[in-house]
């Protein structure tokens, strides 16, 4: 790392400072932790002039080469957990254990890269009358990767380890709100995969909108990958006008939860409360909405509040911590209003409702108290729009197709959850939820095994699995005559 640590620009192999720096902020505290380089369209162009220049030469890298600069990577990020972690809850506010997760779980996703990187094989096709024909797979080019902050390092590093085992140079744009962890990673799967200079570059900005815009009008740009809210994400897909590009979408979620009566209720109880409240459930894939059968549902209800008693709130890097702050004033005031508009509309509130007020002075963050609210119904607000916060609302089902099309009832597609013990109840249940991801009687269905993605709004194309790699390349087709 250079010596000023605010030379937080990687680009063509240099790291540098802009001509203005903004904040970062603990979200526990709000106090400023750094300051980062403000990066505008010229470095952003400078950027992508030399991810156009890396890529012929990173195309021709082996597979069983990049595979290795990859593993290195790994490696890296495996013996620096602990000091990812801690950067990461100083800057998100999640607890240091759901860093260090998210951590491993991102050298897991580069791992997995490393591997794919060798078997993205073409195929050949059986001889026509003149000829064999054959299917290759090239790389795209360069491609801009734009990640959210709630996960900042696994989907920064998702996109980056599939762009390189691809043999795509990629430039990461990292959320404003948390750039120092994702910085950090790009600086050691640099360092660790002695990467050629254009091949991984790295943009801090304040002015997300001006730096993709001077990348997504420029026609060497060839792909971009986002990560983030619905609204930018459709607004990136309607700027590729003039020219067309390959677009990854990964967008917001609506996730709902269907327990079955004849689920193992306390291990769905505990299930239940872990995909909600992690992350103060500030994730894509955080259950919103809990359709529980009518015969279960009060001893469900009470199993669950036993899980979300035990929660506790508190700054991140505190032992015993469970539920760090939200991340900013604007999501906490969407909580409230969903809340408000809730019990409004006759939701109970079981626990929770309101901001947490903590007896530390210094933790003048955006605390909520994990939330559960009884009684709800499709009218509230909730049921429709994504709430991002500790807040879970449930609502009474007399049978399993009701359950099933209130799930589908939502322009969101992401992950959908199902708690039972049949077969035949939950396979049916299974194949009947529209959304890209289905998870049954588990809370954490991200696996670099799987292809993530979603459907209807939640996004395009898929991160993970084979899929992910598919992403990354274009498609030729070879007509030989002989
Ligand atoms: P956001 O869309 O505001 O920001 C996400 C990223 O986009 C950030 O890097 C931001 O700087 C950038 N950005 C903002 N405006 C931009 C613009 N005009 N042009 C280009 N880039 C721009 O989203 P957010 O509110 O910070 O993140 C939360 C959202 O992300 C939620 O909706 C959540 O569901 C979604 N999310 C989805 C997934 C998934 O895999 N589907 C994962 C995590 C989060």
């Amino acid at each position: 790392m250079p010596a000023d640590p605010s030379a937080t620009l990687l680009i063509d192999g240099t790291w540098q400072t802009a001509a203005s720096t903004f904040d970062v902020t603990d979200p526990a505290t709000l106090k400023v932790i750094a300051k980062v380089a403000d990066a505008g369209p010229d470095e952003a162009l400078t950027a992508l002039a030399a991810a156009d220049r890396a890529a012929e030469p990173w195309r021709r890298v082996t597979a069983e080469e990049r595979a290795a600069a990859l593993r290195a990577a790994v490696a890296r990020i495996r013996a620096q957990a602990d000091a990812l972690a801690a950067l990461m809850t100083s800057e998100n506010g999640k607890p240091l254990g759901e860093s260090k997760g998210e951590v491993l779980g991102s050298a897991r996703m580069l791992e997995w890269a490393a591997e794919e990187c060798r078997r993205a094989n073409g195929r050949t096709t059986p001889d026509a009358a003149g000829g064999p024909a054959m299917v290759l797979r090239v790389p795209i080019g360069p491609t801009l990767a734009i990640s959210p902050w709630n996960f900042p390092a696994s989907m920064l590093v998702r996109k980056v380890g599939l762009a390189l085992a691809a043999g795509c140079p990629v430039i990461v744009k990292p959320a404003e709100q948390t750039p120092l962890v994702g910085t950090e990673l790009v600086r050691l799967i640099n360092e660790a995969g002695n990467l050629p200079a254009g091949v991984l570059q790295s943009l801090t900005t304040s002015r997300p909108g001006d730096v993709a815009g001077a990348l997504l009008n420029d026609r060497r740009l060839r792909k971009v990958s986002f990560t983030g809210s619905t609204e930018v994400g459709l607004s990136l897909l309607a700027s590729t006008r003039d020219h067309l590009r390959r677009t990854s979408l990964e967008m917001g979620g609506h996730s709902p939860a269907i327990v079955l009566d004849d689920a193992d209720l306390p291990a769905a109880a505990t299930a239940v409360a872990a995909a909600k409240f992690a992350n103060a459930g500030q994730s894509c894939i955080a259950i919103n909405r809990l359709f529980v059968h009518r015969s279960v549902h009060d001893e469900f209800v009470s199993l669950l509040l036993e899980k979300v008693a035990a929660l506790r709130l508190g700054h991140g890097a505190t032992e015993g911590t469970t539920t760090g702050p939200l991340i900013d004033f604007g999501g906490l005031d969407k909580v409230e209003r969903h809340v408000a508009d809730a019990v409004k509309r006759g939701a109970t509130v079981a626990t929770g409702g309101r901001r947490w007020t903590p007896d530390d002075p210094e933790l003048t963050g955006a605390f909520y108290e994990p939330t559960v609210l009884t009684g709800a119904d499709d009218t509230m607000l909730i049921s429709s729009e994504e709430t991002f916060g500790p807040v879970l609302p449930i609502y009474v089902v007399d049978d399993d197709a009701e359950a099933i099309e209130r799930a589908n009832a939502t322009d969101y597609g992401l992950a959908a959850y199902v708690f039972g013990s049949g077969l035949t109840r939950v396979w049916r249940a299974v194949d009947q939820l529209s959304f890209g991801v289905v998870a049954v009687n588990e809370p954490f269905p991200v696996r670099p095994e799987l292809p993530f993605g979603g459907m209807k709004n939640s996004g395009l194309e898929r991160e993970g699995g084979s899929e992910g790699i598919d992403a990354y390349l274009e498609t030729k087709s070879v007509a030989i005559r002989l």
